[in-house]
């Protein structure tokens, strides 16, 4: 019976080892993508869509897409997510 409890201690390990590599490698694109002109979240940096120009939910001033919910400025400002509104 003790014999079974080790071997599934040992069994784990190289799963808890793997759930490990697998969250720090999530926290390699937990970065926030700033390049002077878009502030995204880890989420929205993938896909970003240049289209119409948007309305900025703070100012009211233009976005680059439709897409966006706020400016630039007021992004970096509030320190949110340009694209979905998440805060940092
Ligand atoms: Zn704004
Ligand atoms: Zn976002």
């Amino acid at each position: 019976m003790k014999k079974t409890v080790h071997q599934i201690i040992w069994l784990s390990i190289p799963f808890a080892l793997l759930l490990f590599i697998v969250c720090q490698s999530g926290e390699h694109t937990d970065e926030w993508f700033d390049n002077g002109l878009v502030y995204f979240c880890p989420n929205c940096r993938g896909d970003f869509y240049p289209d119409a120009v948007g309305e900025c939910e703070n100012c009211n001033g233009m976005t680059s897409s439709c897409a966006f919910k706020y400016c630039y400025d007021c992004a970096k400002e509030l320190n949110v997510c340009q694209y979905c509104g998440v805060e940092r």
